[in-house]
Order: C-alpha cells, then structure tokens, then sequence
C-alpha cells in the first residue's frame, strides 16, 4: 500500500487501524445491512451506538458525571460563539490570546459582549505562552478562556492558567486524548475531532452541568443552545453520525492500546526523539523550549528558499504535509496519536541528510 506519511495538522493521520476497520464495515454497519452512511439517527442502532462512545469517553477521560458530553456540528470555530452564547451572563469574559485560533475566538465573543484580553503573546510572536499564574482577571468576568496547544505555531500551555475561581474554558483541539487532563477543573472543555480522532466537522464539547443555562442573555440559535442541544442528546437534528461513529473507533483503539496514559507516553517518546534532534542541529526552532508542543513541532531552515527544498525534498521520500502554516512559513511536523514512531524516525532520518547537505 502506497500511503504516505502524514505530517499534516488537520484534517491529519489517522490510525490506519481504525481506517481499515471503518473500510470493513462499511458496506454492512453491525449486521443492519446498511453502511453507517445510510443509517437513520433515529434507530436503535444509533442510538446504543452514540451511547456507548459517550460511555467510553467518559471513562477514558474519567469525565466526572457532573458534565455533559456533545457532539456538536460546525467543527471547533462554531463553538467560538456557542461559547459566548451560553456563558456570557454580565457579558463579561476574559480571554488568553496564545495563538490565531484563540484570537478568532476572542474576535467572536466580542460580538456578543466585552472582552478583556488578560494574556498576550503576540510580542513573542507567539513563540512563547505568557506566564498565567497571575491575571487581571475581573471580578465579573462569566469565563476565562484559552487554547491549550496551539497548532500552528507549536505552542502548548504546561500548566493551567489561574482563572481565579471563574470557569475556565479550554480548546483542546490539537491536544485532544494525548494526554490525560483533570477535567473537574474546568467549566468547558471542547476540541474539534480533525486533528486527533476524526474527520473535520465535529466538535465534542463537555460542559459542566451548572454552566448550562435555560435563560440565555441573548436570542440565540437552536443549534448553538447547549442546554437544548445536551437535552436532546446531541440528536436535536441529524448529527454529523459518520464523524460521530469514527470517533467511537479511535476511541476502542486508544482503549486497546491502554488508554490515554499509554498514549501520552508514545506521544513524549515521539516528541522527544524529534526536539532531541533539533536541539543538536542547524535547525532554528520555532517555539521557545519552555512552551514546546507535543503535537505540532516547528522549525525552518533560516531561509525560505530551503524550507521550499526542504518541503519538495520531503514529499518526494514520501514525508508529506509538513509545510508550516503560512502564519509562520517553514516547517510543521504534526505528530498526532496517530503518528508512528516510525514515520517520526523516518523524518529524523531524512532531516540529518537534508542538514547534512545544505546547512
Ligand atoms: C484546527 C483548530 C481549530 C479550528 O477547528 P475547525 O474545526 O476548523 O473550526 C480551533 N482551535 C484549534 C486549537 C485548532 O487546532
């Protein structure tokens, strides 16, 4: 089989495992002798389905039953304003600005209300997560808001920030179920799927319960009510079932493979392999040593005319995708859960020569 390796920060690899599984089946879902494609929201078969990944999320990331699971659609940048939508009472909030996707999320909740932003890294190009321990928080903020890791510049938070008793809400998106996090200290955790678990479109969102509200500040649509959308058990309409169903299967296969802690421990070897490299190379590294990603790591040549050599070069041995955001230029390799140590040593491997030739 011809297939490549996938550095690509999203839609990104998935475990081939679990491609091969859905490809089995996908013809004749479960013995109902239609492909999941073609199977109604509404029939029984869909509904233990959905229960049932609901049930292994929980327990593979101990969600305390206090939180509502959601599977909503529209992908993580729909939940920007979902977010303001449900949370903002004195239309307050407070937000950490690590990144482009948290600064798009700050842009969308100031639709809706006053947003401070209480942390910035843009003088460090975000290169750097600010310090968090400390924050002007206000007393009335409703939420304090931040990215954990930031896909396109290879940042990631090492501690949670101190939201001073306000609800903490956190993206996860290029994060999600690579390692395992305390979800009791937050009011909402939520990721969109494409980056570790699933096809693009779908954004599992856990709210903790007392967060969802009946009587919401502003008119808003049905679709973004959380407090509609978790009463209906995320069927309010048809959901996006195929995403929905993929997901259920990178979850019994991180289930196999011993769960999230498991995971985390590939995913620290993998990461290190890669950022030992670099350290001892002619590499300039993108992201400070302190705020390093585990998920997304950047790095360039120290001129765009090899990064573009690099990445023809690249693609030719079959190391695909790794060109870095346009934010950012040079390199990305995105190294997911399902990422093999062996597409990383691959890399490894390619890049010495690569140094080793032209810098
Ligand atoms: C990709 C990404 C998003 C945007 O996800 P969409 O599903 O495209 O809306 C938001 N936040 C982070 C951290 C991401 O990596």
């Amino acid at each position: 089989m011809d297939r490549i390796y996938n550095f690509a920060a999203g839609p990104a690899t998935l475990p081939l495992e679990v491609l091969k599984e859905v490809q089995k089946e996908f013809l004749n879902y479960n013995k109902t002798g239609v492909s999941i494609l073609e199977l109604s929201h509404r029939s029984q078969a869909f509904s233990n389905l959905i229960k049932e990944i609901e049930q292994d999320l929980r327990d593979l990331m101990h969600i305390p039953s206090n939180y509502k699971v959601m599977f909503a659609q529209g992908g993580a940048t729909t939940q920007f304003a979902a977010i303001a939508m449900n949370l903002m009472k004195n239309k307050k909030a407070d937000y950490i600005v690590t990144g482009i996707f948290s600064k798009n999320a700050a842009e969308e909740a100031k639709i809706f209300g006053d947003v401070k932003i209480v942390a910035d890294g843009s003088s460090s190009q975000f290169r750097k997560i600010p310090d968090c321990s400390n924050l002007p928080i206000r007393d009335d903020a409703d939420y304090v808001y931040y990215c954990d890791n930031n896909t396109v510049y290879g940042t990631k938070f090492k501690a949670i920030p101190n939201s001073k008793g306000k609800p903490l809400v956190v993206d996860q998106s290029s994060c999600f179920l690579s390692e395992p996090i305390d979800v009791s200290k937050f009011g909402v955790v939520y990721a969109g799927i494409q980056k570790n678990a699933g096809p693009a479109g779908l954004a599992i969102v856990i709210v903790r319960e007392d967060l969802i509200r009946e009587k919401l500040s502003f008119p808003t649509p049905t679709m973004l009510n959380w407090k509609i959308q978790s009463d209906k058990e995320s069927l309010y309409n048809t959901p996006n079932s195929f995403a929905i169903y993929f997901v259920g299967k990178t979850l019994k296969w991180i289930k196999k493979q011993g769960g999230i802690e498991a995971i985390q421990k590939k995913n620290i070897e993998k990461a290190k392999l890669l950022y030992d490299y670099l350290d001892n190379s002619k590499y300039v590294k993108v992201a400070d040593v302190n705020s390093r990603s585990m998920m997304n790591v950047t790095f360039n040549c120290g001129n765009e005319e090899l990064d573009k050599k690099f990445i023809e070069e690249a693609s030719k041995q079959g190391i695909s995708f790794i060109k870095g955001h346009r934010a950012v230029g040079g390199m990305r390799a995105s190294i997911y859960n399902a990422m093999s140590k062996e597409g990383v040593v691959t890399l490894i491997e390619f890049m010495k020569k690569f140094e080793k030739e032209n810098l």
